[in-house]
């Protein structure tokens, strides 16, 4: 290709930006694109259209900091080299990259650059084009001849130098003598051992001139090393010459686009390693005999050929699996015992089970037998527990997490067949942890989703199978992989989601949420000193008192686990470590009012409020006082006001308002009913997504309540006693985007409904949970203890239940217990009795307009 001397190039570039190399017209680069910018380019300019080679882009060369590859644009270098992209290749391992084949065409300057995201356009000018040699000649013709036949002579040296028998460099010869003058040095440069900077430097050289002066030296610099590389060879066999001849081309990965197609061993050195690595490593023998024959097939590839980067992406992960190394388990159970102690408080019933089952296992000396599935809401120390088992039984630890994976090839992989086939999960997780028997936690099974693609389900069964997963075939492995001495454990948020067959393979452990008081252990013993390691403070610098812990459970979050409040004792840190490194600058403080606009967490972390009428000089002149003291002020200052306070009284001022016990899958809840009642035609209407069974208990509840209105005095608005004559109702469960079902809520909405036609409230501290029948029966219902501790975490005092629930709360923390009052009740006339202030007796009309008024 003559070096652009006939091409014209469009005035607008796309720019891809290449840390790699220094691309020079008349050569071809081989470049990896991972950087957004770049792959957006790809994307956009290269892929959209039909041909690829009808695109030209600019290639700058990026000199700014590899590292560094932000949002930012980094200041372009002026010179680049238009190029066209011969070859795309994807793929998305180790992580999405495009690998594209460039072929330089001449160079360019920028002229003005006209936009940078999503990737730069500019504005450009042609540089080298045949009048300009031209012109060039005519200037000083003289020496410029006198240059390129120096160039020349010492071009034709080196290549006599090279072995001829090599095809690439029989062929450079050829092109010396084809090739226009002016094209040779940046192809030679390209071609010999040359550093970026050089090659930088010869891409600036725009001037013919200067091109030539400066490549001399590099040519003669190539000779020299040469002949001192033959000279010290020389007593040994003729062969040897053939190596020394070889490596300069070797070395590069810049090649002149017309010798390309025979090329094809500037990767061979590589191939030749890998080979040995694949004859060395441990693997299987299918796994062998696999690579060997792909290794066959890759040796005869050309290496523009999409299916090259596959099967050498392909070999490179086989070599790098741990087919048979692992770490040597030590299982002490006193050791154990210990460490599981000292990472975490509370939860004895896990701990025990757990210290159970690694007994049975060491005693057995296998891992068969059901696998340890968690079970319980978010942030109750699942993921924590499973990696102290890891770390009890020195194996490294891996979590997959399964949540909304719905595509069995996310577990099992992709068939090798398709640009951008990825191993699955289980593969990715071998090679990441670099032994065989690592510990996996499947994070939330009960969330896999199921998809056109195959049920994740069912392929992670047969990772789970004993029977099976000692030869677990990944897709695109296609070769068998021992999984048998990996250790599973999974967690759940329910096991209701969970797969039959699957939870089958499991054995749960419920692990429920924290009552208030461990919840403040767990915070101070270790919560508060992770997060202050984390934020580089010590206890002098910031105290937390247990009140100020209490606050933030009660009044900041509402949650079975502790994961809100170890995010908010983050947030605490972190508006501490400002304060302390204001203290330490000596810096003064700002004013009050620019303070509390700009950033309000900063200012009053101080002890008291009172502190604002302190002089303003007295405190400007103090750094903060250590330790800083969090109390209920600085909480406000530093959290906002308190998110839980007042919602359950204000709620319960009217009557129609009544609280039900819910579970779901992150904890027990609290749960509002509301109900109102309006002129119409018998109309009940229900809001606030309901499942069918919800809607049945609603129905129940107003026939009862309609065949006992008489028996209680209960009138609609016109005085009868038919509840529903002329009358609707609308009953509402609020927090309308969390999906409600299960018929315990059915004494929470009889209450709320006698509230409502009798007009009286319902007790502000009461809470309840059961099932009803037609007959007014009250039947029991699961999830007890995450019920009562959400309405102990909200502050409710007395807990309406069903007398069959009674033996259920031997399970809760006597602190809790104590703290509450508990009801039970077999029929729906001993809720009422409960639900309301003085009861809710059968009463004489009078006597209950009385009571009214
Ligand atoms: P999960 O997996 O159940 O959602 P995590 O294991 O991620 O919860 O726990 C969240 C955080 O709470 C972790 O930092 C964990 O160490 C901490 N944590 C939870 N329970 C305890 C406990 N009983 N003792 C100490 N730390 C705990």
């Amino acid at each position: 290709m003559a070096s652009g001397s006939a091409i014209q190039i469009p005035s607008r570039l796309p720019l891809l930006l290449t840390h790699e190399g220094v691309l020079l017209p008349g050569s071809t680069m081989r470049t990896s694109v991972d950087s957004p910018r770049n792959m957006q380019l790809v994307r956009s300019r290269l892929l959209k259209g039909t041909s690829l080679r009808s695109t030209i882009i600019g290639v700058i060369p990026n000199t700014s900091d590899p590292t560094s590859d932000s949002e930012e644009l980094p200041s372009l270098h002026r010179i680049g080299t238009a190029a066209l992209a011969v070859q795309v290749v994807g793929s998305n391992w180790p992580k999405p990259h495009y690998t594209l084949l460039v072929t330089g065409l001449c160079r360019f300057q920028i002229l003005q650059l006209l936009k940078e995201k999503p990737y730069p356009v500019a504005e450009v000018e042609q540089l080298d084009r045949l009048e300009q040699f031209t012109n060039q000649h005519n200037k000083s013709e003289e020496e410029l001849g006198e240059l390129s036949e120096q160039f020349y002579k010492y071009a034709v040296q080196l290549v006599e130098m090279l072995d001829m028998s090599v095809p690439a460099v029989a062929k450079l010869r050829r092109l010396l003598d084809n090739l226009p003058r002016e094209a040779l040095p940046d192809i030679l440069t390209s071609i010999i051992r040359t550093s970026n900077q050089e090659k930088l430097q010869i891409l600036d050289a725009v001037r013919l001139e200067e091109r030539f002066k400066m490549t001399i030296p590099l040519l003669v610099r190539q000779i020299e090393g040469l002949k001192l590389l033959q000279k010290t060879r020389k007593p040994k066999q003729d062969d040897d010459k053939r190596i020394v001849a070889i490596r300069p081309i070797r070395r590069i990965n810049h090649i002149p686009s017309a010798t390309e197609d025979e090329d094809e061993e500037g990767d061979h050195d590589d191939v030749v390693m890998l080979e040995k690595k694949i004859r060395t490593s441990s693997m299987s023998e299918q796994a062998l005999k696999v690579c060997l024959k792909e290794i066959k097939r890759l040796k005869k590839m050309p290496q523009s050929m999409p299916e090259y980067a596959l099967t050498r992406n392909y070999l490179e992960l086989m070599v790098e699996l741990p087919w048979n190394k692992s770490t040597k388990d030590r299982l002490e159970i006193r050791a154990a015992r210990i460490l599981l102690d000292n990472d975490h408080y509370a939860m004895e019933k896990l701990k025990k089970r757990v210290l159970e089952y690694l007994a049975v296992r060491q005693l057995k000396n296998n891992l068969k037998g059901p696998i340890l599935c968690f079970v319980g809401p978010p942030g109750v120390g699942k993921t924590s527990v499973g990696r102290s088992i890891a770390k009890t039984l020195g194996r490294e630890f891996h979590r997959i997490a399964l949540g909304g994976v719905c595509d069995q090839s996310d577990i099992r992989g992709h068939r090798r067949t398709y640009v951008g086939s990825m191993p699955g999960r289980i593969i990715n997780g071998l090679k990441t942890v670099g032994v065989n028997n690592p510990v996996f936690l499947l994070d939330e099974v009960d969330k896999l989703g199921k998809s056109l693609q195959g049920d994740p389900a069912a392929a992670l069964l047969e990772v789970l199978d004993p029977e099976q997963n000692h030869s677990f075939t990944d897709h695109y492995l296609n070769v068998a992989f021992d999984l048998s001495q990996v250790l599973f454990i999974a967690t759940a948020n329910t096991t209701a989601t969970i797969p039959p067959a699957l939870l089958d393979r499991m054995e749960v452990i419920q692990v429920p949420g924290y009552t208030q008081e461990e919840k403040i252990e767990i915070a101070h013993r270790h919560l508060i000193p992770k997060q202050l390691e984390q934020h580089g403070l010590t206890p002098q610098q910031i105290q937390i008192p247990q009140v100020t812990t209490l606050d933030i459970i009660t009044r900041y979050t509402r949650e079975a686990g502790v994961r809100s409040l170890d995010r908010k004792l983050g947030a605490i840190c972190r508006a501490v470590a400002v304060k302390v490194a204001e203290g330490q600058h000596k810096e003064t403080k700002p004013d009050r009012a620019e303070v509390a606009e700009e950033e309000d967490c900063k200012e009053h972390i101080t002890e008291d409020a009172k502190t604002d009428s302190i002089s303003d000089t007295a405190d400007l002149a103090l750094p903060p006082e250590m330790p800083i003291l969090i109390d209920f002020h600085a909480l406000k200052d530093i959290l906002g006001p308190p998110m839980y306070e007042t919602e359950v009284s204000e709620r319960l001022s009217q009557p129609g308002v009544a609280i039900g016990l819910a579970w779901t899958p992150l904890g027990g809840e609290i749960m509002f009913v509301e109900a109102s009642r309006m002129d119409g035609e018998g109309q009940l209407t229900l809001t606030g997504q309901l499942g069918d069974v919800m809607k049945e208990s609603a129905h129940l509840a107003i026939s009862w309540l309609r065949s006992n209105a008489k028996r209680y005095q209960l009138t609609n608005a016109s005085g009868s006693f038919d509840l529903l004559d002329n009358t609707d109702i609308h009953l509402h469960f609020p927090a309308g985007a969390v999906t409600k079902d299960g018929p315990s809520a059915g004494v929470t909405i009889v209450t709320c409904l006698a509230s409502l036609f009798s007009g009286r409230l319902v007790c502000s501290d009461v809470a309840m949970t059961g099932e009803i029948t037609l007959r007014g029966l009250v039947l029991p219902v699961g999830g007890i203890k995450d019920k009562v501790l959400a309405a102990h975490r909200a502050g409710l005092k007395r807990i309406i239940i069903p007398q069959r629930n009674e033996k259920d709360l031997e399970e809760i923390a006597v602190n809790v217990r104590q703290d509450l009052t508990f009801v039970m009740a077999s029929c729906l006339d001993e809720v009422l009795n409960a639900a309301f202030d003085g009861g809710f007796s059968v009463k004489p009309i009078v006597e209950h307009l009385n009571s009214k008024l």
